[in-house]
């Protein structure tokens, strides 16, 4: 199990304690080797001296990987492996006095060094705080890789022809593999040492100064063996090795920072520099080995071109990081900047959705939750979670009255998604998760994805409207109670009134017969809004018994022509009627009479003196439309439908101009739906209004008694 670091300061006098031994050990074994003490005593020396601080080093390295975590910890286990297989080596070097033993083609001491740099490279690439994508890790280590054969092309010009020469076999490892991985071991450390910042960089720095010095000194080993062959442990170049060794163990109680280093610190993909270094030092290589060989080289066109060649591939390759980095640093900040905003509108509707007091929910394209709003969740007595997920309609929207459940796919959600309809206002009855049902009032509207164009699913904003039902039903109940209260005293009034302008008490002086005869017209006009007030409860609960039979169209017509006689006289507009239908309608005589005086009554109320008011009737199929026809002023058509609500009407100056009350056209509307038909306007400003009324037609061998009654 990882065991958390040290405090701070412990960790100081770890480094301190670690500094002093390693100080020790350098300077002692420096003392030794270079003192004059036999070949053999030196030899055995040097191996001590190795093994000791091979040690240190594996052994710091294992203490480091258990205080560390994630990629660190990879990094100094995989540094403590590579250190375990290195002192083999070395002992085995020492013990074997290296070259091909054993009948083996490769010296083992060899095959080990070379195992543990690969393993060090290995620990390398997980010592960032960058996290590095794999072409990254592969394109630092060819940086490697070209640098180290870069550096060995130096070498071999500069320092030693023999490994250009014939390298045999049996030394293909110690003079070519190990030297080039020593080199590419060196190059990445170098390369991750500037990327890196933070806490990290001085450990890394120091891993990286043990791997150079470790690396020179295998350079110095493979050029004495190139040399002559005759390489033998106990030289001062030993110690090169040693401090190697030393310093990776000193970077291993470099103390850890507590800080926790943000990605963006580590410096990702410093191409430029990477790019130029690489080929600077190709290029110094090429130079070397084009003068090297012969003395007149350097301007000969063979060194020119290569020259060019080598110049002309890394000026390329630089200009393409360069600009491959300017494209990502653009890219990540606009994918930063876009990020933040779409964080701020996510934010920003949270807010919204939760603070409204309506419950809003979304379904995808299966009518299944995809989100809703807590106040939704609290009306519906769910947590948002339960919610989510769960198919609305089964769920919450409760079934018909009859107690069978409505079909899916009839919903409003259904037809938002299928039919992209929206529905408005509509009304519904929410069961809440305790069985209990509440009325609704919905939107629902299809989400659609604004780029593809596709339905998404669906959204539905719901209100809960018990409150607004129940004053509905108080103000309606207030109504009626207050109308029958007022009916019977207004009755005394309006019949008292009548008596005294009748003369029953003799003959009125003139201006009390003139007054009378205003107030039996007003409580005439308010018996006529209370009775209609009266009906209009009548038809809303349920209550207006109708009793339909046969009737001809034309008498009934005639009837209502002739009530509204009197109206039409007084205003001076003609009432005509075109031409007769000889049908018979299914209906209750007085209330489509009634329905039909009301629509008269607008026709001629608001036409125009001298104008003609027409009324009508046709067959069409088996509905009978009578028709009232005015040349009047006209509804604007965005009242068209608002007119049948109650108490509406066009122009508030209508109530007083006209004496209506606005309740005419609600009335009309809840008999004639009562009776199964259809009553609508239609009507051009200025031009005219044509008011229509469709019942069902009676039969044509029908006889009043066979009646239906509704
Ligand atoms: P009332 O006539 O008692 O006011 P109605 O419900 O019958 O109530 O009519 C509502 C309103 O519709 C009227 O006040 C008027 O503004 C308008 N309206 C109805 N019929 C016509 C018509 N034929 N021409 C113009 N406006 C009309």
């Amino acid at each position: 199990m990882p065991s958390g670091p040290p405090t701070a300061g412990r960790q100081r006098t770890h480094l301190v304690v670690a500094g002093v031994l390693a100080i020790a050990l350098a300077l002692t074994f420096t003392l030794l080797l270079t003192s004059s003490l036999d070949q053999g005593a030196r030899a055995t020396t040097s191996a001590v001296g190795l093994l000791l601080t091979g040690l240190l080093a594996t052994s710091s390295s294992a203490v480091r990987a258990r205080w560390s975590t994630g990629g660190r910890r990879r990094a100094w286990r995989l540094l403590a492996l590579a250190g375990l297989v290195a002192i083999s080596g070395n002992v085995l070097g020492a013990a074997l006095d290296s070259g091909p033993a054993l009948g083996l083609p490769f010296a083992p001491s060899d095959v080990a060094i070379a195992l543990a740099l690969m393993t060090s490279i290995a620990s390398l690439t997980y010592f960032t705080q960058v996290t590095r994508s794999r072409v990254d890790l592969a394109v630092m280590a060819l940086d490697g890789l070209i640098l180290g054969s870069a550096v060995l092309m130096i070498a071999a010009t500069v320092v030693y022809d023999q490994l250009k020469a014939d390298v045999g076999a049996d030394e293909v490892l110690s003079r070519v593999v190990i030297p080039l991985l020593d080199v590419v071991l060196a190059t990445v450390a170098l390369i991750l040492l500037r990327r890196t910042r933070g806490p990290d960089r001085f450990a890394l720095g120091l891993v990286a100064a043990g791997f150079i010095v470790y690396t020179m000194t295998d350079l110095g080993y493979a050029v004495r063996q190139a040399e002559d062959g005759t390489f033998a442990f106990g030289t001062p170049l030993d110690l090169g090795w040693m401090v190697g060794y030393l310093l990776l163990a000193l970077a291993a109680w470099w103390p850890t920072g507590t800080r926790e280093v943000p990605r963006e610190e580590g410096v990702a993909g410093a191409e430029d520099w990477d790019t130029a270094v690489v080929f600077g030092v190709l290029l110094v290589a090429v130079m070397v080995e084009v003068t090297g060989e012969g003395g007149e080289g350097l301007f000969s066109i063979e060194a020119a071109l290569w020259l060019f060649l080598i110049g002309g591939a890394g000026l390329r390759q630089g200009l393409i990081a360069r600009d491959n980095r300017h494209l990502r640093r653009n890219l990540e900040d606009d994918v930063r900047e876009r990020t933040a905003d779409l964080r701020q509108m996510g934010r920003e509707t949270e807010v919204l959705l939760s603070s409204v007091a309506d419950g809003i929910y979304g379904v995808d394209t299966e009518g299944r939750v995809t989100f809703v709003n807590p106040s939704g969740a609290t009306m519906l007595g769910y947590a948002v979670e339960d919610l989510t997920g769960r198919p609305a309609h089964e769920l919450f929207h409760a079934p018909a009255e009859d107690g069978i459940p409505f079909p899916a796919a009839d919903c409003y959600i259904a037809e938002a998604v299928r039919e992209r309809v929206v529905s408005n206002g509509e009304e519904d009855l929410y069961v809440r998760a305790d069985g209990g049902t509440f009325p609704v009032e919905i939107t629902a509207s299809p989400l659609v994805d604004t780029e593809t164009g596709e339905v998404r699913g669906g959204v539905v904003v719901f209100r809960d409207v018990t409150q607004r039902r129940e004053v509905d039903r108080m103000k309606n109940e207030f109504l009626s109670v207050v109308s029958h209260e007022l009916r019977t005293p207004l009755t005394s009034i309006r019949g008292s009134l009548g008596l005294l302008a009748g003369g029953v008490l003799g003959e009125l002086p003139e201006p009390a017969g003139a007054m009378v005869n205003r107030a039996l017209m007003s409580s005439e006009r308010l018996t006529r809004m209370i009775n209609d007030i009266l009906d209009l409860e009548r038809i809303e609960s349920g209550s207006l018994a109708l009793e339909v039979l046969p009737h001809d169209v034309d008498d009934l017509l005639a009837i209502a022509d002739r009530e509204m006689a009197g109206l039409a006289a007084s205003r001076e507009v003609r009432l005509v009627r075109t031409a007769g239908c000889p049908a018979r309608v299914l209906a209750d005589h007085d209330r489509i009479v009634q329905s039909l005086t009301n629509l008269i009554g607008n026709a001629v109320k608001f036409s125009d003196p001298g104008s003609v008011v027409e009324l009508g009737a046709v067959q069409d199929g088996d509905s009978i439309v009578m028709r009232v026809r005015d040349h009047g002023r006209g509804i604007p058509a965005d009242r068209m439908e608002s007119i049948f609500d109650r108490f509406e009407q066009v122009d508030s100056s209508d109530i007083r101009q006209q004496g209506g009350s606005g309740l005419g056209l609600a009335i009309c509307r809840g008999i004639v739906e009562r009776h199964g038909g259809r009553v609508w306007l239609e009507s051009e400003l200025g031009v005219g209004t044509t008011a229509s009324l469709s019942l069902q037609a009676a039969p044509a061998a029908s006889h009043a008694g066979d009646a239906a009654t509704a």
